[in-house]
């Protein structure tokens, strides 16, 4: 299994997924009420959902921006593959076996 991917092989695949979750939780309290798939009754409402949404999907993004690292060389890899303008392929970057930036690549966790 030396293919493994390294958020597997560093066990952050489930915070991983809690963030991306959280983000789309975010992103439908923001634009569900602009494109009327709910609408609340109040104005004061709509514009504490929407505020609401952005502040949780913009911290859920940089808490994972923060979490998402290289046990050795302390690399957030997240942000590493999202804020380079060379790299196109971000999700690529997510799916590679080892660190990106110290290529990095620990043994495959037994329990996971
Ligand atoms: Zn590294």
């Amino acid at each position: 299994m030396s293919n493994e991917i390294f958020l597997r092989r560093t066990k952050q695949l489930r915070p991983l997924a809690v963030g991306f979750f959280v983000m789309i939780v975010g992103s439908v309290l923001t634009f569900g009420p602009m494109t009327g798939a709910f609408r609340p009754a109040r104005a004061e409402t709509y514009l504490s959902l929407v505020i609401a949404g952005i502040i949780v999907t913009l911290g859920s993004l940089t808490w994972l921006c923060l979490r998402i690292t290289c046990p050795r060389c302390g690399a957030k890899i997240l942000w590493w593959a999202i804020s380079r303008p060379d790299n196109a392929g971000w999700l690529n970057t997510l799916e590679r076996s080892d660190c990106p930036s110290c290529s990095y690549a620990p043994d495959v966790p037994r329990d996971n």
